[in-house]
């Protein structure tokens, strides 16, 4: 859990003026990392931060040599140095390696760079409206928790009426390994899924696509230095293994999780496809927005492993999210995508840490660039839902959009966007940008 210090500072400004706006996503005061390159090129990936509507280019600075020339004989600006290096290659895995001090060392010198005019860095930006992007790790393992009650209650009672929650969820944090290889970037299409389908009133399942695909929002937890096998991580190390915060959403097939999901848990009505939004937020950026953790007192509270004082004081996250279609027709009528839900991470029932410190209890470890995803964040109301199978109660109550048009699920042609930002007053509004995906026809 960061400190604040100069780079939170809210007075602060930057020379590249788009980050002044009050309703920019990219403030000087977050400094979120991807990896890109300029659309279409055969430039390499590599690092950049997002300032404004700018990215400032990691790799052309480093080959500019700003910060050695600028402060020769200081430690923190070296690390600050070795960690630019390390993020003008093609995934962030080397950066991330370094850990919080390399990680708030360079963050420090972006701040001084980006705040003041004039400098060698004007050089190095590129319009985001330029920009591809790549995801941002090369991530080796991938696990997705279950972290909102409210989520897994209403999931519960639609899958199992007379049991919704069961009796382990207030204990352990509920979680699977799923499948880095189908995860991509923002912009992703994906053909709508096949699978073993068991129609209501059938007698056999049959290979079909998907006519229950549905979103999930979520927050991705990029985790930077990791543990060594055998060596747990404790609650209060926790955040020091953990490098940012992005969006994610887990497209899911339900027809095909409720005849699969039982008795090991989701498989192929997960794995498909999952997106995950270019842009990492550092906690360090997040620091403003921390929020105490509670667990009331009529529920049970957590073992010591998952347990701490500063995870009670500052283990929360004000973190707001929200999750918009575009149907194939609105675009079409030049109509801008509907909200669908709103929702807050504050509302997790586990927290950050506690996800690392219990998938690492048992000795696992996680390693640079592995990805987290918090389960969908769905909020104490039912207009708060992060995905379709709440929001339509199972697909029992269709949705009437705006266009005219009704949905239960997704359409061949929707495309989904999910949002996230912090904000409150006196402090600048630090952005997570958004994820977007577009589900295409069935290839069948
Ligand atoms: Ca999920």
């Amino acid at each position: 859990m960061s400190a604040r210090n100069a780079t939170h500072d809210p007075s602060l400004r930057s020379w590249v003026e788009s980050a002044n706006q009050p309703d920019s996503d990219f403030p000087i005061q977050n400094l979120p990392f991807a990896v890109f390159r300029r659309a279409a090129s055969a430039e390499p990936f590599r690092g950049g931060v997002a300032i404004g509507d700018q990215i400032l280019d990691l790799a052309a600075l480093h080959e500019a040599r700003v910060l050695r020339a600028g402060a020769a004989g200081e430690a923190a600006p070296a690390l600050a140095a070795e960690a630019l290096a390390a993020c003008s290659r093609s995934t962030l895995n080397s950066f991330m390696a370094l850990g919080t001090d390399a990680w708030s060392a360079l963050r420090a010198e972006l701040s001084r760079l980006l705040s003041v005019t004039g400098t060698a860095a004007q050089h190095a930006l590129v319009p985001q409206s330029a920009a591809e992007y790549s995801v941002p790790a090369r991530i080796g393992d991938y696990t997705d928790f279950y972290a909102s009650i409210h989520h897994a209650t209403a999931v519960g009672a639609l899958f199992r009426p007379d049991n919704p929650l069961l009796p382990n969820y207030k204990w352990v944090p509920i979680g699977y390994h799923g499948r880095s290889s189908s995860i991509r970037i923002s912009g992703q299409e994906f053909r709508r899924p096949r699978g073993q389908i068991k129609p209501s009133g059938t007698e056999d399942p049959q290979l079909l696509p998907t006519r229950r695909l549905d979103y999930e929002l979520e927050v991705g937890v990029f985790i930077g230095t990791g543990n060594a096998l055998g060596a747990p991580i404790g609650i209060d190390d926790a955040e020091r293994n953990v490098f940012g915060l992005c969006l994610l959403n887990d497209w899911s097939a339900r027809d095909v999780q409720a005849w699969e999901y039982q008795p090991l848990g989701p498989f192929l009505a997960k794995n498909f496809a999952t997106t995950i939004s270019p842009w990492i937020v550092t906690l360090e950026a997040l620091a403003p927005y921390r929020t105490a953790w509670t667990r009331s007192a009529g529920d049970p509270q957590p073992l010591a492993y998952l347990d701490s004082p500063r995870l009670r004081q500052s283990g929360g996250l004000d973190m707001q999210l929200e999750a918009a279609i575009e149907t194939q027709q609105m675009r079409a009528a030049g109509q801008a995508p509907q909200r669908l839900s709103r929702s807050n991470f504050k509302h997790s029932y586990w927290s950050i840490a506690q996800l690392v410190a219990h998938h690492t209890v048992n000795g696992c470890n996680l390693e640079p660039g592995d990805l987290l995803g918090s389960g969908t964040q769905s909020g104490p109301t039912p207009q708060e839902a992060g995905s379709l199978l709440e929001l339509t109660v199972g697909g029992k109550q269709p949705l009437t959009l705006e266009s005219g048009e009704t949905r239960t699920f997704l359409a061949d042609g929707d495309r989904l966007i999910l949002k996230g930002w912090c904000e409150k007053a006196g402090h600048p509004r630090i952005g997570f940008g958004e994820v977007s995906g577009t589900v295409l026809p069935s290839g069948s």
